[in-house]
């Protein structure tokens, strides 16, 4: 349970926050109310990923850890916790876009879009934001959800060094290890305007004169580092170096489309299906996808058919296409706790609220997450924890109050 109901509730009772709760998991007992620890908010699947400040991560890798989450305004602190079981439903969403209507006005379409779906594993009493600022906790088929990305520097070192490595990724060759410093040497040949552009960001650029007759050849960049940077993924970089990766990759691979779109295309379909997740580090949505029938080449045939990515710069909204129920047992269910914004963005970067909706109603501030309850009011943890037996939760509360002579005065 994150939620906890304390002192200054005792005979006041108001029940402002009954009404905001989506699971009406608040009660009333004699003197207090109480939170049902079972329905208090549960959100997602254990599988399901959030954007952190270490990359991308499930909520199972997470679980009683602190980390930052994405939010609308930057990342925020946020607990992971592991709630009850719980059965599960599928949902499964599409991308979306404002178009304009022929009468002047927009509205939100799928229209013209490919068949890419997102599928997101959630409680079915979740706590979802819509795109047209209202939430829901009864999320339904042709609803519409807004996607986040984050907004990276692009001017600091970790930057820099994530384009290097994008670059050495993306168009670059490994070429050995050094024996004495056990560093891997990396070349990376620098044509065209779009890679071009990074020239700098490379500690040494060495000049091939017999690659000058190619058109656009402004260097060669050599890269050392202590791994292989070709092999290497940076699933666990922070905001900047995993954006400035993107950066670097897509200058190196990418195929600018309009509106500063991106199609990535590649054989390396791991990398791609991480791409695919992590776009929104440096800005982009993922909105296609698809795979080359084609995998005869002027070399021979390919070993794996290329598959492609079509990254998004435009404002992108998630369709719900559908809500399955699943017919698995119930699962351990996690969610993040995210004080004041009570919002995170999952992987592809949908954006979802989570609960917490009671705590600002409550005029006596008595309500806590169950990990920033004042520690004077520790014994309410108890209390809300009886759920269950309301004469446990009774004699309890009474106990507190003449313990602790409560007299709150009503309110006026
Ligand atoms: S946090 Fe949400 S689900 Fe839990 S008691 Fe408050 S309003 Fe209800
Ligand atoms: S809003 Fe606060 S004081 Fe009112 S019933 Fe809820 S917890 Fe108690």
């Amino acid at each position: 349970m994150t939620y906890i109901i304390a002192e200054p509730c005792i005979d006041i009772k108001d029940r402002s926050c009954v009404d905001v709760c989506p699971v009406d998991c608040i009660h009333e007992f004699e003197r207090i109310l109480i939170i049902d620890p079972e329905e208090c908010i549960d959100c997602f699947a254990s599988t399901e990923q959030l954007f952190t400040t270490q990359g991308l991560r499930t909520f199972a890798e997470l679980e009683d850890q602190p980390c930052r989450v994405l939010t609308d305004t930057g990342f925020k602190p946020a607990l992971v916790k592991r709630f009850r079981r719980k059965p599960v439903v599928a949902v499964e969403l599409a991308p979306a876009f404002e178009e304009r209507t022929r009468y002047g006005g927009t509205r939100l379409t799928t229209r013209n879009i490919s068949r890419f779906r997102r599928t997101v594993w959630a409680t079915s009493t979740h706590s979802w934001f819509l795109a047209d600022g209202e939430r829901t906790d009864s999320l339904s088929s042709g609803q519409f959800i807004p996607s986040m990305r984050a907004q990276p520097r692009r001017d600091s070192e970790t930057y820099r060094l994530g384009v290097v490595h994008g670059l050495v990724f993306g168009d670059g060759s490994w070429n050995k290890q050094e024996i004495r410093s056990g560093e891997h040497l990396h070349y990376v040949q620098l044509y065209g305007e779009r890679v071009a552009k990074f020239r700098d960001f490379f500690d040494q650029v060495n000049f091939s004169p017999s690659l000058d007759v190619h058109p656009g050849y402004v260097g060669t960049g050599v890269v050392r580092s202590c791994a292989n940077l070709k092999r290497l993924l940076p699933e666990t970089a922070d905001v900047e170096y995993i954006a400035g990766f993107i950066d670097g990759w897509l200058a190196a691979d990418g195929d600018p489309v309009r509106a500063g779109s991106w199609r990535l295309r590649s054989i390396d379909h791991e990398a791609l299906a991480w791409l695919e997740a992590v776009a929104p580090y440096a800005g982009l949505v993922t909105v296609g996808s698809g795979e080359e029938s084609s995998v005869e080449t002027n070399f021979g045939v390919r070993s794996r058919p290329i598959r492609w990515l079509y990254l998004a710069t435009r404002e992108v909204f998630w369709r719900v296409m559908s809500v399955e129920p699943q017919e698995a047992d119930a699962e351990n269910t996690f969610c993040a706790v995210v004080p004041e914004k009570h919002a995170f963005t999952l992987a592809g970067g949908v954006y979802t609220g989570n609960c917490g909706a009671c705590e600002p109603e409550c005029p006596v501030e008595a309500i806590f997450p169950e990990d920033a309850l004042p520690d004077k009011w520790e014994p309410f943890v108890k209390i809300n924890y009886a759920y269950g037996d309301p004469e446990a939760i009774n004699q309890l509360t009474n106990e507190y109050a003449t313990e602790h002579n409560v007299q709150n005065p009503p309110l006026e």
